[in-house]
């Protein structure tokens, strides 16, 4: 119930890193466990961590915090201030028939029995250490401690602009601990924030008023993951969230070369896509649009589809994208007056024509922003990522370039 520390919100890691510890397998092998005489100082500063301590636990998981982890964990030993070592090992004392049940791996571990071996102990109970961050490890036993779990809300408010620094721990080790229960829950609350696959979810969804979920961070949390496959649909709702907002408000360190590929292409797509589709013309590369379905004499259709697309180019493609806000905008104006369009009957056909528009765009975002061969390029290498690398980058080849130089229409 309680929110994660807020001191951990600001940090940001290196892919290096949390590649490092997701990998790693967890080791048994303890170094140095006995709690110490208190006469002699810690090679390292070693913390209880303060609520995952618990006295009934019966064994005490142990891996390297740093500073961040201070203000959540209390001293073991009485050293003065100045003599704390900056070496940090947080110590969580927890329960072995509930870490077994939710993760396969430590049920694995319990199993094969060397854990209860009272080789490396720690306050009298077998110890296991780990190579995973504290803080990560901390919102690994949160989540699995967390009684409030339901599928709509993990520790964390729907629409929170802080799901990076929250989800990577628990979702990280959810993966890497086959915790699979919490696994699908994280994913879950992270499709329901950006509901790829509900048009009415997502023009209904609501944001508290402190922030709404970034964009870069599910682009990000997604490729730390390795879950770009899984979160796919919702990965191109980010993209299109991300290009309707001015690229000086990007969170830039968080996207990568590809990201920004990505950006261009959806961006040059849905202009010619807006083009093609208010022109009703066809164009190889380019799915039909909805059709409008008006016969009217009276009705100039050019002058309008001139004026939607001069609109268009005036107010939001020079800044933004929102392709699906603007024809939502222009079928609203049309309850009241437009140019080209006779009576109040042409504008209610016109308007429905423009609402099955922005309709269409969203139930295409994943078209638009991830079938154009611009995920693979080199990234996937260097951040050693697998799935989703081999699946998509072959299939596409990258001819989709055309999309953004020619716009013949009609
Ligand atoms: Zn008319």
């Amino acid at each position: 119930m309680s929110a994660p520390p807020a001191s951990t919100a600001t940090k940001r890691e290196t892919q290096g890193g949390l590649e490092a510890s997701c990998h790693a397998p967890p080791t048994k092998k303890r170094c140095h466990s006995r709690s110490a005489s208190p006469t002699i100082p810690p090679p390292v500063r070693r913390m209880r961590d303060k609520t995952l301590y618990f006295a009934d636990g019966n064994f005490v998981i142990s891996s390297a915090g740093d500073e961040g982890d201070v203000e959540e964990a209390n001293d073991v030993d009485d050293s003065p201030e100045d003599e704390r070592s900056k070496d940090i090992v947080i110590y969580f004392r927890v329960h072995q028939s509930l870490l077994s049940r939710d993760s396969a791996v430590f049920a694995d571990m319990f199993t094969v029995g060397s854990a209860a071996s009272t080789e490396n102990m720690y306050d009298g109970v077998p110890l296991i250490e780990v190579q995973d961050k504290a803080k990560h490890l901390r919102g690994f036993l949160k989540a699995i401690y967390e009684p409030s779990f339901s599928t709509s809300s993990v520790f964390l408010p729907r629409y929170s602009s802080n799901t990076v620094t929250v989800f990577e721990g628990p979702l990280l080790l959810a993966i890497k601990y086959q915790t699979e229960v919490l696994r699908v829950r994280l994913v879950t609350h992270l499709t329901m924030d950006w509901p790829g696959k509900d048009y009415n979810a997502w023009r209904e969804r609501k944001h508290p008023d402190e922030g709404v979920p970034n964009p870069e961070e599910l682009l990000r949390l997604a490729r730390m993951t390795n879950l770009s496959n899984e979160l796919r649909t919702s990965l191109a709702v980010a993209y299109y969230a991300l290009l309707g907002y001015a690229t000086s408000t990007w969170l830039s360190e968080m996207l990568k070369v590809t990201d920004l590929m990505i950006l261009i292409t959806g961006g040059c797509k849905i202009n010619t896509w807006l083009c093609v589709w208010i022109k009703e013309g066809t164009r190889k590369g380019i799915p039909a649009g909805p059709k409008l379905d008006l016969a009217c004499e009276k009705c100039s259709l050019e002058e309008f589809r001139g004026r939607v697309l001069l609109d268009w180019m005036t107010e939001c493609s020079a800044t933004t994208s929102r392709v699906i806000e603007y024809l939502q905008k222009v079928a609203k104006k049309l309850e009241g007056h437009c140019e080209g369009i006779c009576s109040r009957k042409c504008r209610i056909k016109v308007g429905e024509w423009l609402k099955k528009m922005a309709e269409a765009f969203y139930d295409r975002l994943e078209e638009i922003f991830l079938d154009g061969g611009n995920e693979e390029v080199d990234e996937g290498k260097a951040e050693g990522k697998t799935d989703d690398s081999d699946k998509d980058g072959v299939e596409t080849g990258g001819g989709d370039d055309d999309a953004a130089s020619k716009m013949v229409v009609g």
